[in-house]
């Protein structure tokens, strides 16, 4: 098995993703697997100059080590154009153009709840269904186009993806339902979050992922495309063909109930640290809000480790409100 670390290089860290990294590190150190990191730059408009180097500042700070250098997305944009070209040359594809702007697909749609999946209606594999020529023409002509995933319609046999989660559960997602045809490379040319962690975690080895409750959904994705590269051989033959083993956490909120995000920048780890508070400090909170310890108090990484069992995490399995005099909090563990 082998970890990784995906931060986005958006911001600095904070309390969440500190969280998140924690637990990433103690699931692979606990079975003395490699934790790789890998830099999420690939939306390099989002990319913060110097936030990757504020990261592996803070990791180590932390006290979360990882192994071998640093990946970064932004360098491996050759590969993921080699992997779409694969998908879209493929016969049968599983990709097709789609010449819908944002605003029509948001009028065809009904929005989902919570992680903001837009089930997109169809409307452009209809066309390429009923008329294969005037799609030829359209990408002859250059008109601006995305690329979709195609997805088994709803209620299909094959829509359902089945997968454990260690702290969540049983999972069943239907991807005609529940997903749509997602977008693995936007009409500007940028390839997808979506498209990119599957490769990556694919050609990286990576099996054992943690992260935010938040991607449950999108792992279902995730093993479809998985699946479809490893029938095109990317990943080579000898490539392990098992699903990862996956882990999504509760998330930390703030105390008004919505989750940290990089943008409210009131907990990130360059304030925390500048007012004095300690990495044992920070550790100590955030395994307590896995549900490692009854009570935060003050530990190191290797300490948390002690403590650390899925089982845990999973029987305690809620959103954590991270009340407004965290800092102060903080200081006294
Ligand atoms: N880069 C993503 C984030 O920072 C994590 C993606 C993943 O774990 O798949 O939220």
């Amino acid at each position: 098995m082998t970890g990784r670390f995906a931060p986005t290089p958006s911001g600095r860290m904070h309390m969440g993703n500190a969280y998140a990294m924690l637990a990433a590190w103690l699931s692979a150190r606990a079975r003395h697997e490699l934790i790789l990191l890998r830099i999420e730059d690939i939306d390099a408009p989002r990319a913060v100059p110097d936030a990757d180097r504020w990261i592996m500042d803070d990791l180590t700070w932390l006290g979360l080590d990882w192994d071998g250098e640093p990946v970064y997305q932004s360098q491996r944009l050759g590969l993921y154009e080699e992997v779409f070209r694969l998908l879209r040359d493929a016969d049968p594809s599983p990709l097709y153009p789609c010449f819908c702007s944002r605003a029509e697909i948001r009028a065809a749609s009904a929005p989902q709840e919570g992680d903001r999946f837009i089930i997109y209606p169809g409307t452009c594999r209809r066309l390429l269904a009923h008329d294969p020529h005037e799609v030829r023409r359209r990408l002859d002509a250059g008109v601006r186009h995305s690329w979709r995933f195609a997805v088994p319609p709803a209620g299909a046999p094959q829509s359902q993806i089945l997968f454990e989660d260690r702290v969540f559960g049983a999972q069943n997602f239907d991807l005609g339902a529940e997903l749509g045809d997602v977008v693995l490379r936007r009409s500007d040319g940028l390839f997808s979050y979506q498209l990119v962690v599957t490769v990556d975690d694919l050609l990286m080895g990576v099996t054992d992922i943690v992260r935010g409750r938040d991607l449950l959904r999108s792992t279902a994705l995730q093993i479809a495309v998985r699946e479809q590269l490893l029938a095109l051989g990317v990943g080579g033959a000898d490539s392990p063909a098992a699903v990862p083993e996956y882990a999504h956490l509760p998330l930390l909120d703030n105390a008004a109930g919505v989750r940290l995000a990089k943008r409210t920048r009131s907990l990130d780890l360059g304030i925390l640290r500048a007012q004095g508070v300690k990495p044992q400090q920070v550790v100590g909170y955030c395994a307590w809000a896995l549900g490692l310890v009854p009570q935060p108090c003050a530990m190191s990484a290797g300490e948390a480790l002690s403590a650390f069992s899925w089982q845990r995490v999973r029987a305690h399995a809620a959103d954590v409100r991270v009340p407004d005099d965290l800092l102060a909090r903080l200081l006294r563990l």
